[in-house]
């Protein structure tokens, strides 16, 4: 966040080059492949292979290099060398990581409608994101805003949690108002309206012991709307019994990192902080109840991600909610990502929390975080730059990182969003704009576009 640490890090980002991913084998192109390669442009079965990058999709138990063909806006096919005259055109991924497309199971994008926002696309496609949850800026009275101008015009795939006070986020101590604010019949009418963009329930307490007897009111309205809908509850982070008790299976608690504090609470407790992460914490696992993970600028103090992550204690999913980029711009998932690497969070388990795990968590109606074949392809191509890089946090505290992740190209039901390589050759196959497909919306960026 510091301007000199910014300077710093735009000073490194404009010199560092997108090195190879360390422990990544040599792309080595077989005999074999050599000579399938070419065939008969004319049998191109493929609209589009991104070819030779390394392919993490835990939902596959997949970690490997390997193409990946897709047709008609649908994953076709991932195997070794495919022949590239099969597809029409080509993406060469070698040295890159390719995921499925990736999702914030946390933010807040109602641009214009609520004072604190980020830009859908900005935190979505431009980043590798092509699914985002808004998380509560909306309530049962402001709801189709987001969904008339937000939802239905941009890019990037956007659902929400419906928050359970009717004025959402327009202002932020939102459940603490007017107590009939707290409105179940409401929230069941407007869930039972827009099913097809509600995935539950958001609830956001500020985990003050102080509050709890208003926070159980609260908390039992929003258990009668998650019960009538059958939709989860994401609660705020609390360590009080009574509240974790509401919570069940398929419930969701978020901000586990919170700087201590008397006025909220992390995984530690509130003002007074144990040694190691509570017992009423640890008990969630059991209970089916998943944690979503924050880090960057909000939510976020490293002495208590470290303390935590030292213990091996890390969140199902990965998210933003509004955070800072080390450039002062809006942070994507992709911050997160590059500082749960840093610490010490495996490869394969960074990317299952922002694909597979979100997926498993909320019942969303597109098939996302997956590359198996037949589901809508939503492809992310990202590179893990090497240098040095400052990453702050809430209190102001920074780190230097030695690796992050940057965005190459995105890719939403087969069409590019970011990132498209020059079109093929004069003559060669397939048309300007890329394969058709299912769900894109056919803005295509040319290369190297942000
Ligand atoms: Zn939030």
């Amino acid at each position: 966040m510091s301007q000199s640490n910014r300077r710093a890090f735009l000073g490194q980002l404009g010199s560092a080059a997108a090195l190879g991913i360390p422990g990544l084998r040599q792309a080595a192109v077989s005999p074999q492949a050599a000579t399938a390669a070419p065939q008969p442009s004319a049998s191109a079965s493929y609209d589009l292979l991104i070819a030779g990058g390394r392919v993490i999709d835990p939902s596959q138990k997949l970690s490997a290099e390997r193409d990946i063909a897709i047709a008609g806006g649908k994953i076709a096919r991932i195997a070794e060398n495919i022949p590239p005259a099969q597809a029409r055109q080509v993406f060469d991924a070698k040295g890159k990581i390719v995921t499925p497309g990736l999702v914030d199971m946390h933010t807040h994008v109602y641009k214009y409608g609520i004072t604190l926002n980020v830009d859908s696309d900005v935190v979505g496609f431009q980043s590798g994101v092509t699914t985002v949850l808004d998380c509560g800026s909306t309530g049962a009275a402001s709801f189709l805003g987001l969904r008339k101008y937000v939802m239905e015009t941009v890019a990037t795939r956007v659902y929400a949690l419906l928050n359970i006070s009717t004025i959402g986020l327009i202002v932020t101590n939102e459940i603490y108002l007017d107590p009939a604010m707290i409105n179940a019949r409401a929230a069941i009418q407007t869930i039972s309206n827009n099913r097809d963009r509600i995935m539950g329930i958001k609830v956001r307490v500020n985990g003050k012991h102080s509050d709890l007897a208003h926070d159980l009111e609260v908390m039992k309205t929003a258990r009668e709307v998650a019960d009538a809908t059958g939709l989860p509850i994401m609660m705020h982070w609390s360590v009080e019994p009574e509240m974790l008790a509401i919570l069940k299976r398929g419930d969701i608690l978020a901000h586990p990192f919170n700087p201590p504090s008397p006025n909220s609470s992390n995984l530690f407790g509130g003002d007074t902080q144990a040694e190691k992460v509570l017992p009423q914490i640890l008990a969630l696992k059991d209970r089916g109840i998943f944690t979503d993970g924050q880090l960057a600028t909000t939510h976020h103090s490293w002495e208590v991600s470290e303390k935590a992550t030292k213990q091996g204690w890390f969140p199902d999913s990965i998210s933003t909610d509004i955070s800072r980029a080390p450039d002062g711009s809006p942070a994507s998932v992709l911050v997160p990502m590059t500082e749960f690497l840093h610490l010490g969070m495996p490869l394969e388990q960074v990317i299952a929390g922002v694909t597979m795990n979100p997926a498993r968590i909320m019942n969303f109606p597109e098939k996302v975080g997956t590359l198996e074949p037949g589901v809508t392809a939503d492809v992310a191509v990202l590179d893990l730059q090497q240098g040095s890089f400052d990453y702050g946090d809430q209190t102001r505290q920074t780190r230097t990182l030695k690796q992050q992740f940057v965005a190459a190209a995105t890719v939403k039901g087969g069409i590019f969003l970011k990132g498209a390589p020059p079109a093929a050759g004069r003559g060669g196959p397939g048309g300007p704009g890329g394969p058709g497909g299912a769900g894109g919306r056919g803005t295509v960026p040319g290369p190297g576009g942000r």
